[in-house]
């Protein structure tokens, strides 16, 4: 007779692990018990020799699906008395942290009861079980159990309570369980039940929209075939050609409107169902305004119980239930008044958000993921980094907003918090920061940002830092990029990063974002870069690809066509650029790419970030041409005059736009190799990270990858976080870690 402690650490709460465990005991006839902490999972048994070992490496080994095993220790302890095997209350521990799980899709044992007409649970849209269901937007606080979430307002009845208490049950300590009898309901309008859903379905299919609230918040949503629905909604929420996200029943109700392929479809029909980039089929029967000039379709499946049954034969649109630039609406309150001038009716319920979480965005490339927005489902999943380090906050940057806080070796990602341009997306980030601070019982020892002196994220921090009286540790933009990068990979080495990007604050004051850098976790340096051209008018540029072809064309010495202004725009622009007024230098590739796509006639002006760059890629697609344009080498830079010399003799022959789109592809992956050779003569090294929001573009990357493993290059790309500023918070961190870590050593305490 042996006794055993077993401790294990990771996502191990949530996930109908302590019902495992008392199943597995029970099967192995071992005595003794098991419990939460803040920390993780602690386990004494007791039986033979034999029993403890198999049941040690079975929980090692196969683990409950949802579950996340970070750490097990095994210590022996001196034998006791035990009648049975029994699971204890949960102990709270003040200082303690463990990972959380993320909301999970409803699973397929849930779905099966929510279309059985025998079961108690039979159309009851809040359906779940130790499986699946809501963890993250309704935890208040640890250790996860129901007193600490948005449920407990809601006491269970008799028969849930058993199914709770039952070691054998699906239901054995869901935190969120709830019946028809005792749980949360939904209503629309004065209906409620079965009702409400009917009635919604009914005002879905007469081309309303619909402010739907989810796990995470609202979404609005219209029939996606509905063209006058789709315009509808576009013009109420101020968004000009932003794609919408399209979500259908199943992945044959995608099937007519866009390609999948295998590891697409995996992912589609994950437990963390991000929204998923498709290749669009160009099915004329979907609305033409779901995503103009784009030849993706994002779609995402069911998550929650009310989707399913929502949704019908054709798709619907999902967008997150907010005005533009606005972070989503969560509360009921909230939501009848900020959307009420956007929908036509209200799908509510009464179990409260306790934190937004908008739905991610991903796609498939060289069959393995690449992060376009990581939230709902992932978050707050942490980064596995590979050393222990102090506590600190990063904060990001302003685009795409995430934080990054980190504990241990743990570095836990935000979900996605929207453009930090005002209050109200700053109000969601204190918000979400205050949730991850009590989830993770994490108080920051350093606060990192950005460069920018102006970006709210920055400003905040500063003020954080300064009344917390933390040190505030700045990090370059597209070093952050790089950072996060080697940090995803483990990376300790100096590894050469090739970041191109939208813009970012430089180290010189300028706004850079064609990079060329080498470095690792202690520091960097900027090899070569984009030469400069002058950015007329700033952000006036971002939303002008036609400005800053001009400025291109006018920094390289070479004549305007007239297309691409007017002559008044043209003579006030020209003006500018020769008296420097308001121009700051930039050396960033995302513009580069917006100043091509107008040059070759792709659009002039964008209502959405990086709109032109998205449409020539589209252009491009399936186009092999190579029409050789060429980038020249000028010391420490890299210049694209000879590429816009050749597209201005390409324009005047007439040659296609699609033909033109696909050689700048062309032209900038051959450049990325370039660069990369330079590089590596200079510094003898030969792996290549790969980051900032132009490597959202999978044709660059495509082709770039291809380019550089010819050249036997070992190439880094972002499968975990996004290579967009999405990712930036967690470059900050680990590299902000480590400048702490020198600042210490160098002064060591008296
Ligand atoms: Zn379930
Ligand atoms: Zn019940
Ligand atoms: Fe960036």
């Amino acid at each position: 007779m042996i006794r055993r402690r077993i401790f294990v650490k990771g996502i191990v709460q949530g996930v109908g692990f302590r019902p495992f465990v008392y199943s597995l005991a029970s099967r192995h006839a071992l005595t003794g018990f098991v419990g939460n902490n803040s920390s993780g999972v602690f386990i004494e048994i007791q039986g033979s020799e034999n029993a403890a070992r198999a049941f040690v490496d079975e929980l090692r080994h196969s683990p409950p699906p949802l579950a996340m095993i970070d750490s097990l220790s095994v210590a022996d302890m001196p034998v006791g008395q035990d009648a049975a095997f029994v699971i204890v209350e949960s102990e709270a521990q003040p200082a303690a942290s463990t990972p959380i799980s993320p909301d999970i899709a409803v699973c397929s044992d849930c779905l099966r009861e929510l279309f059985d007409p025998a079961d108690r649970r039979y159309r009851y849209p809040f359906i779940n079980c130790t499986n699946c269901g809501p963890r993250f937007t309704i935890i208040q606080d640890i250790p996860y159990d129901r007193l600490f979430t948005t449920m407990r307002v809601f006491p269970m009845c008799a028969a849930c309570e058993a199914e709770y208490h039952d070691p054998s049950n699906r239901r054995f300590h869901a935190q969120p369980n709830a019946c028809p009898d005792c749980g949360p309901q939904v209503s629309f309008g004065s209906l409620t039940r079965d009702a409400a859903i009917q009635a919604a379905i009914e005002s879905l299919r007469g081309g309303a929209i619909v402010a739907i609230k989810g796990i995470g918040g609202f979404h609005l949503a219209c029939d996606a075939i509905n063209d006058d629905a789709v315009r509808a909604l576009r013009e109420r929420k101020g968004r000009g050609a932003k794609p919408f996200a399209l979500m259908a029943r199943d992945l044959d109700g995608i099937a007519p409107y866009a390609h999948i392929a295998e590891d697409e479809a995996h992912l589609l029909t994950s437990k963390e169902r991000p929204i998923v980039l498709l290749r669009s089929r160009d099915n004329p029967a979907l609305s033409a305004l779901i995503a103009p000039g784009n030849k993706y379709l994002g779609f995402l499946l069911p998550y929650t119980p009310v989707h399913h049954l929502l949704l019908g034969e054709t798709p619907l649109v999902m967008t997150s239930g907010n005005l533009s630039d606005e972070p989503i609406v969560k509360d009921n309150d909230d939501a009848l008044t900020r959307l009420a001038p956007l929908a036509d009716a209200f799908l509510i319920h009464n179990r409260d958000i306790h934190v937004v979480c908008d739905d991610s965005v991903t796609r498939v490339f060289e069959a393995r993921e690449l992060p376009i927005r990581r939230s709902r489902g992932y978050s707050p999943m942490p980064v596995k980094l590979p050393r222990d380090g102090p506590c600190v906050l990063a904060v990001g940057g302003e685009l795409k907003s995430t934080f990054c806080l980190t504990r241990g070796d743990n570095a836990y990602m935000s979900q996605h918090i929207g453009d930090m341009e005002n209050l109200e997306t700053l109000a969601a980030f204190e918000h979400a920061f205050a949730h991850f601070r009590a989830l993770f019982r994490a108080e920051p020892e350093a606060l990192i940002c950005d460069l920018h002196p102006n970006y709210l994220s920055t400003r905040w921090g500063i003020a954080y830092a300064a009344e917390k009286k933390l040190p505030l540790i700045r990090v370059q933009h597209h070093y952050a990029h790089l950072a996060s990068v080697i940090a995803e990979h483990s990376r300790e080495q100096r590894t050469i990063g090739v970041i191109f990007d939208g813009t970012g604050y430089g180290t010189d004051g300028a706004i850079w974002g064609g990079e060329i850098l080498c470095g690792n976790l202690d520091s960097f340096d900027r090899l070569l870069h984009l030469k400069y051209v002058p950015l007329p008018g700033g952000d006036a540029s971002v939303k002008k690809p036609n400005r800053m072809a001009l400025a291109h064309l006018w920094a390289a010495g070479l004549d305007w066509p007239e297309s691409l202004a007017s002559p008044v725009e043209a003579r006030v622009l020209r003006r500018q650029l020769e008296t420097g007024t308001n121009c700051v230098p930039t050396s960033s590739v995302g513009r580069l790419f917006d100043a091509f796509a107008a040059l070759i006639g792709v659009r002039h002006s964008v209502t959405y970030e990086a709109q032109a760059a998205i449409e020539m890629e589209a252009l491009a697609e399936g186009v092999t041409a190579d029409r050789g344009y060429r980038f020249s080498f000028d010391g420490d830079t890299f210049d694209p005059a000879p590429v816009f010399r050749s597209a201005l003799e390409d324009l005047r022959r007439g040659v296609p736009a699609p033909e033109m789109a696909a050689s700048f592809h062309h032209a900038v992956a051959k450049l990325i190799l370039q660069c990369c050779e330079i590089a590596r003569q200079r510094t003898g090294i030969a792996t290549v990270a790969l980051s900032g929001g132009v490597f959202q573009n999978t044709t660059l990357l495509g082709l770039a990858s291809a380019e550089l493993a010819k050249e036997a290059f070992e190439v880094l790309k972002h499968r975990k976080v996004p290579p967009n500023d999405g990712g930036l918070a967690l470059g900050q961190a680990v590299a902000g870690r480590h400048v702490l870590a020198a600042v210490s050593l160098a002064s060591p305490p008296p």
